[in-house]
């Protein structure tokens, strides 16, 4: 198209609509989310330019989704086909004509819209006009690119699936995620640890190898898994992520057999709606250890070792010779007699049921306490569960405030991680100065500013001075709390020990009935329960019978 012709086209525009479209699942080569914040603030710049130059009013409509997104669950780009069938859209701007739709059906709604009111669009990532309702052309271009959206989709997650099982026999990395402390070679497709290029062009191991075998070593000197948290985020370490460290993660960390050079891959398959694994490859040495075999077989029989001190297994066996225990097994007394009561399994219903306590006391009564279904019960003990939680962190933070602060060979180590954070802060800025002289190199040589890319570098170097900032902070913090008085503290650890049982039985679902229970043994001694009951209490409504007569619990905790 003519120049003269485009100004001719764009100057009888009345409508104009920017749409901004931005997905969050673009990753760059190495497996990271890149910030959609950016694009979508770099496109929308462009697009107020374009707006601008031609003197439009900026309506713009703006969409943040992932791949996948239905067109029911895109708001903007309904309220812009609305628009369109109101007479009030005679242009549709976007970046590229992908971001209109990689869906065939969403497309085919918006070609619809477009071609019965000649709607134009107009990509600015090559400058183009499509003329899809009068030009044949471009309405086969506007095909075209769709359905390569929608094949390019369907073809890539059928091969994903193929290949994945292909690839870990031949030892290549085929999982989505890379464990924290390794990057993924996109060349070998083999999994190496995390490296940084330093001023000379050598590979340099940036810290979090170090800090992995760091976990290890805590782990293995008895730490808690909450309180290696604590620490890690105390001295301003993020996970994998970028987000706080909890003991769930950690959980991962210290069974991931990826550190001592393992592939382990496994292939679920959906079977009537449910991920079953079908197939697993584990190829021992495959790429570079971080945990030593020696580290990592002491810290697996720690693992054991606190599973047979806290009887897991052995209840397990109990509890694989009775098919139907309830998780409040074994924990349930009644408050009147004390004895404690019996959890039956009503079967035709499908509930678990406290049967009525009916023994009879030292004088030769009988004790009356009601029975209740368990579910109620349930509800009620993770209530309490929770406050307890709240309870046991108010008595952290009261011994924290009274100086019983960490061991002084812990704040050593804190120091010493601290400052080769700093230090790995300080050779990150010298390679992004390196890239700030590449980039000027490249300016001067073409005479071509990339705004982006400024801004780029800009930014990661204000990210880049704010960690130092905060590291520096928590140095200080650590060599002031060095040089006060410092003393070891067991009644933290214990407590601390507590919070990561709870926080695994606010998880609850996702654990059997077998091991909630133990874990609820390992916090609670005994559930006092009482319900006492009117006469007529079976006449009564179900609802009734609930509201007017709760059971009634008092938990009495372990020490
Ligand atoms: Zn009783």
């Amino acid at each position: 198209m003519a120049a003269q012709q485009e100004h001719d086209i764009l100057s009888t525009i009345n409508y104009p609509i920017g749409l901004l479209r931005i997905s969050t699942d673009k990753t760059d080569f190495s497996g990271k989310k890149v910030a959609f914040e950016e694009t979508l603030k770099n496109h929308e710049e462009k697009m107020t330019n374009f707006f601008d130059q031609q003197e439009w009013e900026k309506n713009f409509y703006k969409e943040v989704l992932s791949g996948g997104t239905e067109y029911e669950q895109r708001p903007e780009l309904m309220a812009v086909v609305e628009k369109i069938n109101q007479g009030k859209c005679d242009v549709i701007v976007v970046m590229e004509l992908q971001r209109l739709s990689r869906q065939g059906y969403v497309s085919q709604v918006i070609k619809k819209a477009v071609e019965k009111f000649q709607v134009l669009i107009i990509t600015l990532n090559p400058f183009k006009i499509y003329d899809v309702a009068r030009n044949m052309n471009d309405s086969f271009l506007f095909d075209i690119t769709a359905s390569m959206g929608e094949h390019e989709r369907k073809v890539a997650s059928a091969r994903v699936k193929a290949n994945k099982i292909s690839m870990a026999r031949q030892g290549l990395n085929s999982s989505g995620s890379v464990p924290y402390g390794y990057v993924r070679n996109p060349q070998t497709k083999k999994l190496e640890i995390e490296f940084r290029i330093d001023e000379n062009g050598n590979k340099v191991e940036t810290e979090k190898a170090g800090i992995v075998r760091q976990i290890f070593k805590w782990y293995l000197d008895g730490e808690g898994q909450r309180s290696i948290c604590d620490r890690l985020n105390d001295m301003g370490i993020r996970n994998k992520q970028g987000n706080l460290w909890v003991p769930n993660s950690l959980r991962y960390l210290l069974t991931c057999q990826t550190y001592i050079g393992t592939l382990v891959a496994k292939n679920f398959e959906n079977e009537k709606g449910k991920m079953v694994p079908t197939e697993t490859v584990v190829k021992p040495n495959n790429h570079p250890a971080i945990i030593d075999l020696e580290t990592w077989n002491k810290s697996q029989a720690l693992r054991n070792n606190k599973r047979d001190r806290s009887g897991i297994d052995q209840r397990s066996k109990d509890w694989n010779s009775k098919k139907n225990m309830s998780i409040l097994d074994g924990l349930v007394y009644c408050t009147c007699c004390g004895r404690k009561s019996t959890i039956k399994w009503y079967k035709d219903k499908g509930f678990f049921y406290i049967i009525k306590c009916s023994r009879f006391d030292a004088n030769g009564l009988t004790c009356n306490n009601g029975g209740a279904s368990i579910k109620m019960i349930e509800a009620d003990v993770f209530d309490k569960i929770l406050s307890y939680k709240e309870e046991i962190q108010k008595r952290i933070h009261l011994f924290e405030g009274n100086d019983f602060g960490t061991r002084l060979a812990d704040l050593e180590t804190q120091k010493e991680m601290l400052e080769r954070h700093l230090e790995e802060l300080k050779l990150e800025f010298m390679t992004i100065r390196n890239q700030e002289k590449n980039y000027e190199r490249q300016k001067q040589k073409t005479g071509i500013a990339d705004e982006f890319e400024e801004e780029m570098i800009q930014q990661d170097k204000e990210d880049n001075s704010n960690k130092r900032m905060h590291v520096n902070q928590k140095l200080a913090e650590v060599i002031q709390k060095l040089e006060s008085t410092p003393s070891a503290d067991d009644e933290i650890k214990k407590l601390k020990n507590k919070l990561d049982i709870i926080q695994e039985l606010e998880n609850r679902e996702d654990l059997t009935p077998q091991l909630v229970n133990v874990l609820l043994k390992q916090i609670i001694l005994k559930v006092h329960y009482k319900r006492e009951l009117p006469t007529n209490f079976r006449n009564l409504s179900q609802k009734v019978r609930d509201e007017e007569y709760p059971p009634q619990l008092e938990i009495e905790y372990i020490d």
